[in-house]
């Protein structure tokens, strides 16, 4: 362990308390899990994360998703610094939000057409909305522990900073604006086949992480997403696949290409920003026209397919089809993971390891996590000690235990080596 030191960082996070609520604009950055103060980063580059400080840490975070193709990568850099030399915003339609839909609608099996906004949170509130007006219908049916961003009707049992903080739903909504959300268990399958049959012809939407990553990764199970596509199609509600996370991450094409079940709609955000604030929200086109202008249900955004944002996006999502480093990122996280699993039971320490692609995370629980009641038998108090081993090893992790940790293509083979030895230093400590 290097001796690093964090007091610029303790200064800053301090005058930052002055001004901002809890010193963080969004407290799943807070440390709040794991009881301390976040650094403050300067600036990234590839895999790396540099605090205020002067500390390096390989970054598996990725701004909490997007950074895929690390930081500053070449491209990305390069359509941004193209795109401010023609403006930052113009309020009227471009041709590069064509060039994104076009690609969007080719890459992930359920879009036909597709709406640009400026977060996921916007994405799936948006897409709601939509699927609500389209059937008529209001009840939407969630699964615990899945977060899909802080819309009122869907912050319920919600997940992330939510369930770390143990507040599943939050003061400030009315009861009114969740008594159409039923929040029911995630892979049970037996429990939708029960609520559809009671209700069925009142459910507007099925919404879901079809990988969830909001309560630490969770893996679907086959027979829960064909059992949702089924009781959607059978019952006339539509099914929407929360891919914020998973898009272009899980594969080039999400989850849906991974597992191949195609829902109605489909929400993205993070990776499709390539670090820019943007979220998307699309589907089959007879259900996108219920979208005003073409039809009644509205949504707008003075910044909605921003110029700088889109051409981060676009060029981000065009590396990722050029290059397709999918399989060769799957196996550097496979090897990753089988260090962290290795360690864990070298150290004699309680665990499970959940992954798909490029996303992962190690729960201090010897059950594999199928839901959130699963999920909350973790020991968090282990996992905190995890999280300071690995930060003063300059290894950037998620702070909760409820996150899903992300490798990035620039991550070398060293990089992943010095984790795995900063993981088994870690875990031994803990072991005492
Ligand atoms: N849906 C999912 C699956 C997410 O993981 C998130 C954010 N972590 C959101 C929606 C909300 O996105 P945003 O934070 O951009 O509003």
């Amino acid at each position: 362990m290097t001796n690093r030191t964090y007091s610029h960082s303790h200064d800053e996070f301090a005058r930052a308390c002055q001004f901002i609520p809890g010193g963080v604009n969004s407290p799943a950055r807070a440390f709040g899990g794991v009881g301390g103060e976040p650094v403050l980063i300067d600036r990234g580059d590839g895999a790396k994360l540099y605090d205020i400080d002067g500390n390096e840490y390989t970054d598996y975070i990725g701004s909490w998703g997007p950074h895929i193709l690390g930081h500053q990568h070449p491209a990305v850099r390069a359509a941004l610094d193209d795109a401010l030399t023609r403006g930052t915003s113009f309020g009227a339609p471009t041709v590069a939000e064509t060039e994104i839909a076009e690609l969007l609608c080719e890459a992930v099996p359920s879009l036909e057409s597709v709406r640009m906004v400026n977060s996921g949170t916007e994405a799936t509130m948006s897409a709601i909305r939509l699927m609500r007006g389209h059937t008529g219908r209001d009840v939407v049916v969630k699964f615990a522990g899945c977060y899909h961003g802080h819309v009122d009707s869907l912050l319920v049992q919600a997940g992330s900073g939510a369930l770390t903080h143990g507040n599943p739903s939050s003061p400030g909504v009315p009861k009114g604006c969740t008594k159409d959300t039923l929040v029911l268990t995630y892979n049970n399958t037996e429990q939708v086949a029960a609520a559809f049959a009671k209700e069925g012809d009142k459910i507007a939407c099925v919404i879901l992480e079809p990988v969830v990553g909001n309560m630490g990764v969770v893996v679907p199970s086959m027979e829960f997403l064909k059992t949702l596509r089924e009781l959607c199609t059978k019952h006339g509600s539509l099914l929407c696949f929360d891919e914020v996370m998973t898009g272009f991450r899980v594969a080039y094409g999400g989850a849906q290409e991974r597992f191949g079940v195609t829902p109605d709609m489909t929400t993205l955000g993070k990776i499709i920003g390539g670090g820019m604030p943007v979220g998307a929200y699309g589907g089959r086109k007879e259900v996108m026209n219920s979208i005003s202008p073409v039809g009644p249900v509205y949504q707008a955004g003075t910044l909605s397919g921003n110029p700088i944002a889109v051409a981060c996006g676009l060029a981000t999502l065009k590396t990722l089809k050029e290059t397709n480093p999918y399989p060769a990122l799957e196996e550097k996280t496979t090897r990753l993971t089988s260090g962290l699993k290795a360690a864990a039971e070298k150290a004699g320490l309680e665990h499970s390891l959940a992954q798909v692609g490029s996303m992962f995370t190690l729960f201090f629980n010897p059950e594999q996590v199928t839901n959130m009641d699963v999920a909350m038998k973790s020991d968090t108090d282990q996992f905190a000690k995890y999280f300071w081993g690995m930060l003063n090893r300059g290894q950037y992790l998620p702070c909760s235990q409820f996150e899903a940790n992300f490798v990035s293509v620039p991550a070398t083979d060293a990089d992943i080596n010095a984790t795995i030895k900063a993981a088994e230093e870690t875990l031994t400590e803990i072991a005492g």
